[in-house]
C-alpha cells in the first residue's frame, strides 16, 4: 500500500507541485492587474510555443555524445536511465531538484529580456503548461493502456526509444522535428 503510494507520488510530483503554483500565480496576477489581459494570453501563448522548443532541445542534448565524464553522467541520471528503464514510470518524469531551477532561471531570462514581472510569468506559465503537457503525453506512451487520441504521439515517442533514438525528440509535437530533420525514418525496425 505505501509502496503504491509512493510510486503514484513519485509519477504525479510535477503535477502536485506545477498546478497549485500555476494556480496560485495566476490568483498573484488576478489581483495584482484585475483582469487577465489579453497581453498576458498572449505572452502563455508564446510561453507554449517556446517550450515546444525546449523539448526537442533538451532531448537532443540529452542525446549528445561529449566523451565528457560529468556530462555523461548528467545524461545518464536525467534521460539515458529512462532509456534502459522506459517502464520505471517513478523514475521517468524530470526531478524537481532539475524542474524548479530550471523554471526558475528561464523566468529569471525571461524578465531579463521582457522587462516585466508579470509578462515573464504570463510566458512561465506557457512553458510549465507545456511541460505538463509533455509529462502527461510521455507518461502515456510508456503507460500500460492507452489514452484517447494521443496513439499517434504514443507511437512516434515508442520509435525514438526502439530503433531510432538519433530521431523523434519531440514528445508533444512533431515540429522540430520536422524543422530539423530528425523526423522519423521509414521504417525502424532495421535502425539501432
Ligand atoms: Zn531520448
Ligand atoms: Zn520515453
Amino acid at each position: 500500500m505505501w509502496r503504491a503510494t509512493q510510486n503514484w507520488l513519485l509519477r504525479n510530483r510535477p503535477f502536485l507541485v506545477y498546478v497549485p503554483a500555476l494556480i496560485v500565480s495566476a490568483g498573484w496576477a488576478l489581483t495584482r492587474g484585475g483582469v487577465l489581459s489579453s497581453r498576458l494570453v498572449l505572452f502563455a501563448c508564446a510561453g507554449l510555443a517556446l517550450w515546444t522548443l525546449m523539448e526537442w532541445g533538451l532531448h537532443r542534448a540529452m542525446h549528445v555524445e561529449t566523451g565528457i565524464g560529468l556530462i555523461d553522467r548528467i545524461q545518464d541520471t536525467a534521460h539515458l536511465r529512462h532509456h534502459r528503464e522506459p517502464d520505471d514510470l517513478e523514475h521517468s518524469v524530470i526531478r524537481l531538484s532539475a524542474s524548479i531551477p530550471l523554471a526558475t532561471l528561464i523566468l529569471l531570462m525571461l524578465r531579463a529580456v521582457l522587462g516585466d514581472w508579470l509578462g515573464s510569468l504570463a510566458m512561465l506559465w506557457g512553458v510549465l503548461a507545456g511541460y505538463l503537457l509533455y509529462e502527461f503525453v510521455h507518461l502515456s506512451a510508456h503507460g500500460p493502456s492507452r489514452v484517447p487520441g494521443l496513439n499517434f504521439l504514443r507511437a512516434y515517442h515508442l520509435r525514438h526509444h526502439f530503433g531510432q533514438k538519433d530521431r523523434c525528440f519531440g514528445v508533444t509535437s512533431p515540429l522540430w522535428d520536422w524543422a530539423f530533420g530528425t523526423s522519423p525514418r521509414a521504417r525502424c525496425a532495421v535502425d539501432k
